[in-house]
């Protein structure tokens, strides 16, 4: 038996990460057992655009990794794979199940059947219709039809015994069949209901394992229900815990961001994705720039591979000390049986301590490749085209910041922090708190107008002959070092704080060195001689 999985999201406009959560555990188990992984598109509700709310679905799976064997883009023998395009699939099952007797026409109005619902609620007795209004003849149709009715299509669901769906996560799960109503698989208006589709989409792709969040577990018996009477073998099932909130049983959404910012460690992600778009110029947008949606990590430039290692984790574990995986381990160790059953809660400070990890890792040419897409968006490094790499001195240049700033860098937009290597002297920009503070003091820029002049004449200009340099210079003038390092630091790089100063120095170079102070000192002279108001 070829395995066989499916990823079925509904075109909502963006990736959730718990939905992206599941499509990784199909992916996980398909390829685990060398079999395929399937993406359909549920779309038999849409109202919207559906490519348009699709884009950014397909568009993270791509960016994860997780690819498909079938499915949009890249078509299969089993197409469409659409929903909405699958209607006379789904005709025909229901003409089979009416003619099994597993399906009736149902011709009772939403107000006779509200009735009934309320007199079910009061008698505190699960409502199952009355089956009043079912119609098993054509002359009970051409009846009911002559009062002028709209026939809906009902399964004839059974209602005594008990089911025992079995799960591979949850193990045997026993459902009464008096609990389960006759559920509509065709509207009035002709079209059908997802739970229809669902099966006979299944079936007809061929798909042996049913991997999906547990909220469909309540709807697995009508589905079952189904499957048995079309003649179908049933899928395996494996229904996963959904993903949780930090801290929580409840389930993640992405519409609770103010709730969640009560979380430290949950503000913290926001913070510092924010601080990145910023710098990107990003008009940041709460229904996507938001962690729990999948966008918001490729915005701010984590690795795919340190979310899907950390998704992995949600509700799965090898053991109970593994944690860091490749992505080839993964696909090697993973297995429903090891998935567990109680919700997995969603943790920032975990998923960020794998990013960590996992950027540490990085050899620095990797590096180097993650983080010029963010410096070319930026509009630092000039912007090619498709394939570019920067010049070899501005290469040699980020390579240098990287360096300096180690595990500094986070995240691939945490390069941005240090745009101030990279824009041209004349366009540096100045942090006035910082300027003011160190350089706008009696002396200061005298004491670095000498400071420059010996600058000028360092021939080794690298960190450790600099910081020598700077030391003997403070002795000759008997100043502390923190007279001269603040104005010093702010001068040529506009910030307060930063990388190492005398890295800072020597990825700048000489040339922009001398001519960054000179410019400030031109500044502080210019308003020291304006006349005061
Ligand atoms: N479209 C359904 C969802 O997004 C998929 C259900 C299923 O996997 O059967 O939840």
């Amino acid at each position: 038996m070829t395995v066989r999985t499916r990823f079925a999201p509904s075109p909502t406009g963006y990736l959730h990460i718990g939905g992206v959560r599941t499509a990784l555990f199909c992916w996980l188990f398909a390829r685990r057992h060398g079999g395929q992984f399937i993406l359909r598109i549920d779309d038999t509700d849409q109202q919207r655009n559906v490519e348009e709310a699709l884009a950014p679905i397909l568009h993270g799976l791509h960016w994860l990794g997780i690819d498909w064997d079938e499915g949009p883009e890249v078509g299969g023998p089993y197409g469409p794979y659409y929903q909405s395009q699958r209607g006379d699939r789904y005709q025909a099952a229901v003409e089979k199940l009416l003619a099994a007797g597993a399906a009736y026409y149902d011709y009772a109005t939403t107000e006779e059947l509200q009735v009934e619902r309320e007199a079910a609620e009061r008698e505190k007795r699960v409502f199952l219709s009355s089956r009043r209004f079912m119609a098993e003849t054509a002359v009970d149709r051409a009846r009911f039809e002559a009062e002028g009715r709209k026939p809906a299509v009902r399964l004839k669901m059974p209602r005594e015994g008990t089911l025992v769906i079995q799960d591979i996560i949850r193990g045997d799960v026993a459902v009464d069949w008096a609990r389960e109503q006759d559920h509509v698989i065709q509207r009035a208006d002709g079209s059908f209901l997802y739970h229809l589709a669902n099966v006979v989409d299944d079936y007809d792709f061929k798909i042996t394992h049913v991997i999906r969040a547990e909220e469909h577990l309540s709807n697995t018996p009508r589905q079952i229900f189904i499957a048995q009477s079309l003649g179908y073998d049933l899928p395996i099932y494996a229904h996963l815990p959904f993903v949780a909130e930090p801290g929580s049983k409840t389930k993640l959404s992405k519409r609770k961001l103010d709730k969640y910012l009560k979380n430290a460690d949950f503000a913290t992600l926001l913070k510092h994705g924010r601080k990145v778009a910023d710098a990107l110029g990003l008009t940041v947008d709460q229904n996507t720039f938001n962690p729990v949606v999948v966008d918001f990590y490729e915005q701010v430039g984590y690795l795919p591979e340190a979310i899907t290692n950390y998704l992995a984790l949600l509700g799965w574990a090898l053991d109970d000390q593994t944690e860091h995986f490749s992505r080839a381990e993964l696909i090697q160790h993973f297995s429903l049986e090891r998935v567990n059953k109680a919700a997995a809660s969603f943790d920032p400070k975990k998923l960020w301590s794998f990013q960590d990890r996992h950027m540490q890792r990085l050899t620095l040419e990797q590096k180097v490749e993650r983080v010029v897409p963010y410096l070319q968006r930026a509009g630092i490094v000039e912007h090619c085209g498709a394939g570019e790499t920067p010049a070899p001195q501005e290469r040699a240049k980020i390579e240098h910041v990287i360096r300096a700033a180690g595990d500094r860098i986070k995240t691939s937009g945490d390069i941005l922090d240090y745009v101030y290597f990279f824009v041209a002297d004349d366009h540096l920009v100045y942090d006035e708190k910082a300027v003011a503070k160190s350089l706008q003091k009696l002396g200061a820029a005298e004491l670095l107008a000498k400071y420059c002049g010996q600058l000028a004449v360092v021939e080794s200009f690298e960190a450790q002959p600099l910081e020598q340099m700077t030391h003997a210079f403070v002795e000759a003038q008997g100043v502390k070092i923190g007279d001269i390092v603040h104005s010093l630091r702010a001068a040529v790089t506009g910030q307060s704080v930063g990388l190492g100063l005398f890295d800072s120095l020597a990825i700048l170079g000489k040339a922009s060195c001398l001519s960054r102070i000179e410019r400030m000192l031109k500044q502080l002279e210019s308003s020291n001689n304006k006349c005061p108001d």
